[in-house]
C-alpha cells in the first residue's frame, strides 16, 4: 500500500508512526519553554485534543504535519504516486475534521493557532508568531502569511 510514496510522503508516514509528541511539536514546546510561557499538553476534553493548549489565556496550538493535515502549497503535502484515489479522500476527511475541531474550539471562545510542520524550521518567525498570538491583543492579525491563527473555515 505505501509503495512509492515521494520522499516527503514517506517521511511523513515515519512521522505518523510516532503520533504525538512528534519532532515540530516537540520544537514548538521547547522555543515555549524558552520563552517562558506555561501550558498543557493534549487536552482530550477539548475538540480535536489541541496539542498545546494555554488554559488562563484560552489559548489552543496544534503542531500540524504538513502531509497528513495537507499544508496548501507546500512542498512536504506532496501527494503519493500510487492508490490516488485513496489518499485523496484520507487527506480530505483529515481537512475536513481540522475545520471542525478549529470552529468547535472557536465557538467555545478558544483562539485557535496552526503551526505548520515546515514553519518550525523557521524559528525567527515562529518566536513572533507565538509571541503574538499569545500575548498580542488581536489574534486575528496576520503577522506573517502562512503563520497565522487559523480561520474557522
Ligand atoms: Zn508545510
Amino acid at each position: 500500500m505505501v509503495d512509492r510514496l515521494t520522499p516527503a510522503a514517506r517521511s511523513a508516514l515515519m512521522g505518523k508512526v510516532r503520533g504525538k509528541n512528534s519532532g515540530p511539536e516537540l520544537s514548538v514546546r521547547r522555543l515555549l519553554h524558552r520563552l517562558g510561557f506555561r501550558y498543557r499538553l493534549h487536552r482530550r476534553d477539548l475538540p480535536g485534543t489541541p496539542d498545546i493548549v494555554f488554559p488562563s489565556r484560552r489559548r489552543a496550538i496544534f503542531v500540524h504535519g504538513c502531509f497528513w493535515h495537507r499544508h496548501e502549497q507546500c512542498k512536504k503535502a506532496s501527494l503519493p504516486k500510487s492508490n490516488v484515489p485513496f489518499w485523496t479522500e484520507k487527506f480530505e476527511v483529515n481537512v475536513q475534521r481540522d475545520r471542525r475541531n478549529v470552529a468547535e474550539l472557536r465557538a467555545l471562545g478558544w483562539a485557535v493557532l496552526i503551526v505548520w510542520q515546515c514553519e518550525t524550521e523557521r524559528e525567527v518567525e515562529l518566536e513572533a508568531a507565538l509571541r503574538e498570538f499569545l500575548i498580542g491583543g488581536d489574534v486575528s492579525a496576520e503577522r506573517l502569511p502562512t503563520l497565522r491563527p487559523a480561520r474557522a473555515g
